[in-house]
């Protein structure tokens, strides 16, 4: 009789592990469950679904239902796992009209996370998103289109509540941020996210750094937002504040749950239950600097941590060792990325470190196309290792992030890098591309 592998959850990581269990093993079962309206879609480009630069939902579906059918891979859909009973390896799953249980050999756990929702006066207001699904993203469309809504709150300024500030203000929204910590994009330093914030002011858009949300005001519709220093007023209102792990299913069976209640894996994507995998947004992974496990859920991990899964399932032997945090945003023209470790990861973790940031141009300073960038480096002050980059700049700066990505990846010192060769021509970087600039500060 052929293995059974059972997914349970249909986006990145989810449909990765299908399609990589079926790779691996042709003749395998392989069943996927979703609550979801839809499948195999991409959550990073919603936000400019959004805003009408993807025209077509279809746009953003990687692979239809149909499509894992030809691949042999059965999808459910709008079916939900209520139950794992791991001691006779069956599921209890409810669709529209019925419950009933489903047979594994093998379990992947792809269930992602949802966004924080706080418990705040006011938050279930009509006019009150979150962005998660494209069955989110097309409320959202929807309540844009009749509402026209002339002044939109994002709370949170990290990655998602800047790319939705680009996509609201393409709509003609005045737009506030507000963001609880110090600075906007807190995963950043200080300094350099201050660079993004005076762009985004010279913009109009309003930046409330250090103020908390208390609740939302209004009758039927959202008319505004209560901070800890006053009102603002908003007819619609994004809270875009994190995520949480959807790890109940999980815990509800003991499966050992590590950092913010994610679902602790090891890097076969193995969860404390033989025969049971979990990866994505659901799991934790380790950080590679400091060999801690965090909790940094994002589509590229999803995808990594799916594939694995997927192979381990099927038989295969595969591993995925854990992340730098590496991440890159666009807000209008403004681009922003980091890798690695910040200065106050480094001052958490106890780090001997030192810092040097660079003012540099995009392109030689003569090439029409030349703006401004900045880009932050830093080092392990003992054993002179590359630790983490951050960069703010116009466009064509923050994909220089994936440089000191693999650098640090490989675990490289500033000695071995301040000589790399490095791509130029006018219209791509000065003679010295910024990243050598900066490497050559220390
Ligand atoms: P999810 O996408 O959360 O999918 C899990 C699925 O499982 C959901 O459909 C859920 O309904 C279903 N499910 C849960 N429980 C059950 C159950 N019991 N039974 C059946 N089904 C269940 N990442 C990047 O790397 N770069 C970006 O630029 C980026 N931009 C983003 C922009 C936005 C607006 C958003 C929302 C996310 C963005 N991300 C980005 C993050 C990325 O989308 C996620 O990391 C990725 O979707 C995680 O995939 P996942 O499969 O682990 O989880």
């Amino acid at each position: 009789m052929s293995q059974k592998i059972v997914i349970i959850g249909g986006v990145a990581a989810g449909t990765s592990a299908a399609a990589k269990a079926r790779r691996t093993n042709p003749d395998c079962e392989i069943t996927l469950y979703t609550d979801d309206q839809d499948i195999s879609y991409a959550g990073c480009g919603l936000p400019y679904f959004v805003g009408g630069g993807i025209a077509a939902k279809e746009n953003l579906i990687a692979r239809t239902a149909a499509e894992f059918q030809q691949e042999h891979i059965t999808v459910n859909m709008m079916t939900r796992v209520e139950e794992i009973k791991p001691e006779s390896c069956k599921l209890v799953v409810r669709d529209f009209v019925k419950s009933y249980e489903v047979g594994y050999d093998r379990l992947i756990i792809a269930t992602g996370a949802r966004p924080l929702k706080p418990n705040l006066p006011g938050v279930d207001l009509n006019g009150v998103f979150t962005l998660r699904s494209l069955q989110d993203s097309l409320r959202m469309k929807e309540y844009l289109a009749q509402k026209h809504p002339k002044t939109i709150a994002i709370v949170g300024g990290g990655y998602i509540g800047l790319e939705m500030a680009e996509n609201f203000a393409q709509l003609g929204c005045q737009i506030c941020i507000i963001e609880k910590s110090p600075h906007i994009i807190p995963n950043m330093d200080e300094d350099m996210a201050q660079i993004l914030t005076e762009y985004l002011e010279s913009k109009g858009i309003a930046i409330h750094t250090g103020e908390a949300v208390e609740g939302l005001i209004g009758e039927d519709c959202v008319k505004g937002v209560r901070t800890d220093r006053g009102e603002l007023a908003a007819d619609c209102v994004l809270l875009a504040i994190g995520v949480i792990p959807n790890s109940e299913l999980a815990s509800s069976i003991g499966l050992q749950l590590g950092t913010k209640n994610a679902i602790w894996v090891n890097s076969q994507m193995e969860t404390s239950v033989e025969h049971i995998y979990a990866a994505g947004d659901c799991a934790t992974t380790m950080h590679l600097i400091s060999g801690k496990e965090v909790y940094i859920p994002l589509g590229t991990t999803a995808n990594k941590q799916g594939k694995v899964a997927g192979a381990n399932a099927a038989g295969g032997h595969a591993a995925f060792k854990g992340v730098l945090g590496t991440g890159i945003a666009r807000v209008m023209e403004m681009e922003v990325s980091r890798t690695g470790l910040s200065e106050n990861e480094c001052k958490a973790l106890e780090l001997n470190f030192v810092s040097k940031r660079i003012k540099s141009h995009t392109a030689a300073g003569y090439a029409p196309e030349s703006k401004e960038m900045y880009l932050k480096l830093i080092a392990d002050q003992n054993s002179g290792r590359l630790l983490g980059g951050q960069i703010v700049g116009y466009a064509g700066s923050a994909k220089r992030i994936d440089t000191l990505a693999a650098a640090i990846h490989l675990g490289a010192t500033m000695e071995q890098l301040t000589d790399m060769d490095l791509a130029y021509a006018p219209p791509f970087s000065p003679v010295w591309d910024p990243v050598l600039i900066a490497l050559n500060q220390f």
